[in-house]
């Protein structure tokens, strides 16, 4: 029994409907146990505002030498000259990229958000849209992909002083040569948001943007399996094209920047014991076996995918280059939402999100789609057989959506399933 017996019964609750549903939520995972270990460790009682050797307290000799790895793998794992590993999240990395690069009021462009973008690229409830003004560039009608044209067309119109690229509900390759070529025309900063793919991009099985973006941000806690936050990445540190001096009268180069936007200008004292998970996570990363995992995360996406057309399913750009895929409901089910997608398929077990499709007509809370991706399921071992199966039972709930009798048969059928494809020791 323990002190707080109510909120570990939850825990404990959690756990079980993560070992018995199939995860498709494209954003999540399932992190290993010494990711979780480090994250439940004695780390949390340390407070050390600042960087490793420039620290605001006392008795940071230790957590700076988890800091320095953290640092140190993630900068050999995507080549990077940069890198600040304290972002509490992907939000607060991107929040704290537009503080460094903007001023309140200047000009950005980030991918629309009813077409695949982030909250955090621009949307008007979240400090990008508030603080700053936002030009979205959205996917081309026909091919669902983005349209670089217009992104240039644009860029030229509305010279921003930042361009995003990367997205949350977007399954394709990304053209990084063109953005930088289009940025570099209008003299903006290009930063690029690789929190979905950035696993696949650590395996190599994606283009890196750090050989093309100013700076790169991610999460850590989707495709790269670590624990939940942020991070800011360069390439190449540069000096800010602002010509902003430091009191000796030295420029300032953009890593200073960056690094005062994350503390103090959007947070207080890092989160040491996450910062030790990711650098766990990372250390995954580097393994070997890496490249494995993310081989078999994209092969399942891209068998699902298939899988779901050859059932009639629209998915939106006709497939996958990564681990997700946005599945357009519309032509199959005109008349089902996401909404009442999602929450059929939750009852049975299999977890998926509601998602706008691009040029959607429902609102976001109706939506017309659900996002779907293997990330976490082939975590648990899942191959392209589970693929096959797991297109099945999306179509036989889907077909008759309020019918409990489908959503229990399936459920069972995922419960049972499951119990052969392990989740960790926790
Ligand atoms: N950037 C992208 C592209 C995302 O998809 C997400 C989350 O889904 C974030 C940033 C935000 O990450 P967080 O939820 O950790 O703030």
């Amino acid at each position: 029994m323990k002190k707080d017996q109510e909120i570990f019964d939850l825990i404990e609750r959690e756990h079980q409907r993560q070992l018995k549903g199939m995860e498709l939520i494209a954003s999540e995972n399932f992190v290993s146990d010494e990711v979780m270990a480090a994250m439940g460790s004695c780390l949390t009682n340390k407070y050390a505002e600042g960087l490793p050797g420039k620290r605001y307290y006392g008795g940071c000799q230790v957590v700076d030498e988890v800091e320095d790895l953290a640092r140190n793998r993630v900068k050999k794992l995507f080549d990077a000259e940069f890198a600040n590993v304290q972002p509490h999240s992907g939000a607060q990395a991107n929040a704290a990229v537009l503080l460094a690069v903007l001023q309140p009021g200047d000009t950005f462009m980030g991918l629309n958000l009813d077409h695949g973008g982030h909250l955090s690229h621009g949307s008007h409830v979240n400090t990008s849209g508030l603080l700053y003004k936002p030009v979205g560039y959205n996917l081309n009608r026909e091919t669902g992909r983005v349209d670089y044209d217009e992104m240039e067309r644009l860029a030229l119109e509305h010279k921003p002083k930042l361009i995003i690229g990367g997205g949350s509900a977007y399954s394709r390759e990304w053209d990084y040569a063109r953005m930088r070529k289009i940025a570099d025309e209008v003299g903006a900063i290009l930063l690029i948001d690789m929190a979905h793919p950035a696993g696949l991009i650590a395996a190599g099985l994606l283009d890196n943007p750090l050989k093309y973006a100013h700076i790169v941000t991610s999460t850590t806690h989707k495709t790269l399996r670590g624990p939940r936050g942020g991070i800011i990445l360069m390439g190449k540190d540069f000096d800010n094209p602002w010509g902003l001096t430091t009191k000796k009268g030295e420029v300032k180069k953009m890593s200073m920047l960056l690094n005062s936007a994350v503390f103090p200008g959007t947070q207080g004292g890092p989160l040491e014991h996450v910062i030790a998970a990711k650098a766990v996570g990372f250390g995954e990363n580097l393994d070997p076996s890496w490249k494995e995992y993310a081989m078999q995360v994209k092969k399942n996406a891209v068998v699902l995918a298939e899988d779901l057309m050859q059932r009639g399913f629209t998915i939106v750009s006709g497939g996958t280059d990564n681990h997700s895929m946005l599945v357009d409901l519309r032509a199959k089910y005109p008349d089902l939402t996401g909404k009442l997608a999602e929450n059929a398929l939750v009852a049975a077990d299999i977890t998926v999100n509601k998602n706008m499709v691009p040029f959607d007509t429902r609102s976001a809370f109706l939506t017309s789609g659900i996002r779907l991706g293997s990330a976490a399921i082939t975590t648990r071992g899942a191959k392209e057989d589970m693929m096959h199966l797991i297109a099945g039972l999306i179509e036989e709930v889907l077909n008759d959506p309020e019918n409990e009798v489908v959503i229990k048969r399936v459920r069972e059928k995922v419960n049972a399933t499951m119990k052969d494809y392990p989740l960790f020791a926790y």
